[in-house]
């Protein structure tokens, strides 16, 4: 019994365990397989179908789905116009798509700080960078958790901007009961590490009809219908541009993935759930590793996209880089959500940022770092990693 467990330890220790791996089953395999054999493999009755479910599971009016949630995003700045002259308030720690988009757009992303240890803006860090050219504030639900939306919700309406969320990380989050989606204006990602995940693709989600309209046809040349509809209605021949639009639609063969991982989503963010409770009871003694809080002053449940954590660089003596190569080393694969924008070559050239203006943001970018987390990981897997981490500080 004794030395088969002690092989069995041996095999684990030499496998390397990568941040984060989507979870495919053989339902998920069969589901694209049909797809297919089927005849009709780009945007149809899939799209279609996968719309209505994500429908049903947020509990949002309307969602469109698209080849990626950095194409959501893009539709949603041009269908609400933004352009030369306006501002974009928008954290900088996030993923680099947002502030590229706004600034494609010939306007200037405006960063509010984050708080220290949620990672997220919040009214006050947003009042503190407004201006009367900021026509659109985009928050980051970041990784799992909500921001405290309703002090946005009427800083956005007090002042007329527009309210958009970037939902990448909160699939199956909520914010004082209701789902992240169910309201305004959303974006969903499926890349690969996100919680449900289609190889590429993302979703838009909303509550206002005439947003939804020019998404709908932006998405597929301006046409203002897809290829599904033309074929099934026949309508090809009388298609006409609307507006000149862009080809964001997404495959029947990755929707048909997208139903079949969405069934899966609430068994998918348990496991999760798990795994991150048990990282937090086993870190509590390590002083150099800080991880995020969960948010407190308002009913949350995370959905653990990701579990971050910040190296407390001073007291392990050794910098955030070489703790990384040395779990490396040990097999673990870590990640790093994110390098603040702001920090990157072309933003630090071009962009003028007031001095300490984003003083939470830099300490993170400093320190942050994610430990692997995915549905398909064990309990076991965790305190490997905890074990580890231990061993590598101590050295
Ligand atoms: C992943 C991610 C995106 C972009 O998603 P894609 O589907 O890859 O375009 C946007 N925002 C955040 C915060 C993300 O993590």
């Amino acid at each position: 019994m004794k030395k088969c467990h002690k092989k069995e330890k041996k095999v684990k220790s030499n496998r390397f365990l990568p941040f984060s791996t989507p979870s495919i089953s053989s339902e998920d395999i069969a589901a694209v397989t049909a797809v297919l054999k089927s005849g009709w493999i780009t945007t149809g009755s899939k799209n279609a179908e996968f719309e209505k479910k994500f429908c049903e599971y947020t509990g949002c009016d309307n969602a469109i789905a698209l080849s990626s949630a950095t194409a959501g995003m893009h539709l949603i700045l041009k269908a609400h116009g933004i352009g030369k002259g306006d501002k974009v308030i928008t954290p900088s720690m996030t993923w680099v798509s947002t502030v590229n988009l706004i600034t494609m757009a010939g306007a200037t992303p405006v960063f509010a700080d984050i708080d220290r240890d949620t990672l997220m803006i919040n009214r006050k860090t947003v009042e503190k960078c407004f201006s009367e050219k900021v026509k659109m504030i985009i928050p980051v639900h970041f990784a799992g958790a909500p921001v405290d939306m309703d002090p946005l919700r009427d800083f956005a309406d007090e002042h007329d901007i527009v309210l958009i969320e970037d939902a990448a990380h909160a699939l199956g989050t909520l914010y004082r009961g209701k789902k992240t989606g169910s309201q305004g204006t959303c974006i969903f990602s499926f890349h690969p590490i996100k919680n449900i995940t289609t190889g590429e693709g993302g979703m838009v989600c909303s509550d206002d009809d005439l947003i939804m309209e020019k998404i709908q046809r932006l998405k597929f040349h301006g046409l203002g219908i897809d290829s599904y509809d033309r074929t099934v209605q026949g309508r090809l021949p009388m298609a006409e541009v609307i507006e000149p639009g862009y080809k964001y639609n997404l495959p029947d063969i990755l929707a048909a993935l997208g139903i079949s991982q969405l069934n899966r989503i609430e068994e998918f963010n348990k496991k999760r759930e798990s795994l991150a409770h048990l990282y937090l009871e086993l870190l509590r003694d390590i002083d150099e590793i800080i991880p995020l809080s969960i948010p407190e002053g308002y009913d949350v449940r995370h959905s653990w996209h990701l579990f971050i954590v910040r190296l407390d660089v001073d007291r392990a003596m050794m910098t955030r880089k070489k703790f990384m190569e040395a779990l490396k080393e040990n097999n673990i694969g870590t990640g790093l959500h994110f390098k603040a924008v702001h920090l990157h070559k072309y933003y630090k050239n071009n962009l003028i940022i007031p001095p300490d203006s984003l003083f939470n943001t830099e300490w993170n970018s400093k320190r942050i770092l994610s430990l692997p987390l995915f549905p398909d990981m064990t309990p076991d897997d965790v305190h490997h990693v905890v074990n580890t981490i231990k061993k590598v500080l101590t050295k």
